[in-house]
């Protein structure tokens, strides 16, 4: 019987909930300390007990989730935690594209895609020399914004970035991206492309909270010029958001387009759910930071179905059951081949 599996992380839960949903078996690849946590889930058939997460791609891992036909779904932890070579050496069939999600890990690739799909991305700034106006400085890979900095010119850069180095926060030899702040509206716009509807599903929005920046926000400016700290973008967690209805036609246009770029720089295309992030400025016009090229943790808020996929469907639906409909609807149809890598 074929099985959902995913790491224990990120929005595992919702995932094998939906999987159960839909009368699928579930797998959870755990990390021993996280065991209990995950017991409490009466929907998760098995557990493969792991030390870290890197093990999945072992031969043991690999060889139970064979043994259970397993499909495994992607998410922002096995991003994280692994290279894009190792993800690409897994076996087992991966949901959606596996060989975008190193897009979606190095940011000149990222930045390629996302110029191919017409998205407004702010400026890159190659030299920190060529600071002069507000810069936000990320590391590579899917980091959740933990060691990101902004800067308002050079000397700013190197003070911030040799405090960072010597909290160890960041290394020293390691590469940073910079890129114009764009200010406005924070809005991560959630989709699913099903290539066997060859349909293009808009789920819903969300805005992360992040910490320290935001806790910078809250006290007085007077406080915020004494404070030596420098203030990350650490995610905490999501809170939904719904846009004005005029933005909608512009929205699927967006996830239309980048579904078009990645088919065409990236087979087989975006398949599955992703997510193109970024803000809205005060004429409501759509600046775009990032995308995510599977399931986002933000998805997590809408466990019981979303506004818009309300209008879509007669059920709630979470995204993790849409995923595991579309496993359901492909072996149905013989179709496997079509939704996994
Ligand atoms: P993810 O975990 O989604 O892969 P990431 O580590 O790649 O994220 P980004 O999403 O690029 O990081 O950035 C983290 C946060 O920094 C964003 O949520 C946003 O608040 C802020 N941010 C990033 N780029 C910009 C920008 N150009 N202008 C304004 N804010 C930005």
């Amino acid at each position: 019987m074929t099985s959902i599996a995913t790491l224990g992380s990120h929005c595992s839960l919702q995932v094998l909930k939906g999987a159960k949903d839909e009368d699928l078996k579930t797998i959870l690849v755990c990390e021993k300390k996280r065991e209990r946590l995950y017991r409490r889930f009466p929907f998760i058939d098995k557990l493969i007990i792991v030390d870290s997460f890197k093990e999945v791609i072992d031969q043991k891992c690999q060889s139970i989730l064979e043994k259970n036909d397993a499909v495994l779904i992607p998410h922002g932890t096995l991003i994280a935690q692994m290279s894009s070579k190792e993800i690409e050496s897994i076996k087992t069939p991966i949901f959606g594209n596996k060989w975008i999600l190193r897009w979606e890990s190095d940011r000149n690739m990222k930045e390629k895609l996302m110029r191919e799909a017409n998205l407004p991305v702010p400026k890159p700034v190659s030299n920190p020399k060529d600071i002069d106006k507000l810069v936000i400085v990320k590391r590579q890979g899917a980091a959740g914004g933990k060691g990101y900095f902004m800067a308002a010119n050079e000397e700013d850069y190197n003070t911030k970035r040799n405090q960072l180095v010597s909290e160890g926060v960041i290394s020293k030899d390691e590469t940073l991206y910079i890129q114009e702040y764009a200010a406005g509206v924070l809005a991560y716009l959630q989709f699913f492309y099903s290539p066997l509807k060859e349909e293009l599903e808009f789920f819903g929005v969300d805005q992360r909270h992040e910490s320290d920046i935001e806790g910078l926000s809250r006290i007085p400016s007077e406080q915020q010029l004494k404070s030596d700290k420098v203030p990350s973008f650490n995610v905490i967690g999501n809170s939904p958001l719904v846009l004005r209805e005029s933005l909608l036609d512009e929205v699927y246009n967006m996830g239309e387009n980048f579904v078009d770029a990645a088919k065409k720089i990236v087979a087989p295309g975006m398949n599955g759910p992703f997510c193109i992030e970024g803000v809205y400025d005060e004429n409501a016009k759509f600046t775009s930071f990032e995308f995510s090229a599977r399931i986002v943790a933000g998805t997590n808020i809408y466990m019981d179905g979303s506004p818009y996929y309300s209008l879509l469907f007669d059920e709630p639906l979470s995204m993790g059951r849409r995923i595991a409909r579309e496993v359901k609807t492909a072996l149905e149809s013989n179709q496997l081949d079509k939704i996994t890598t």
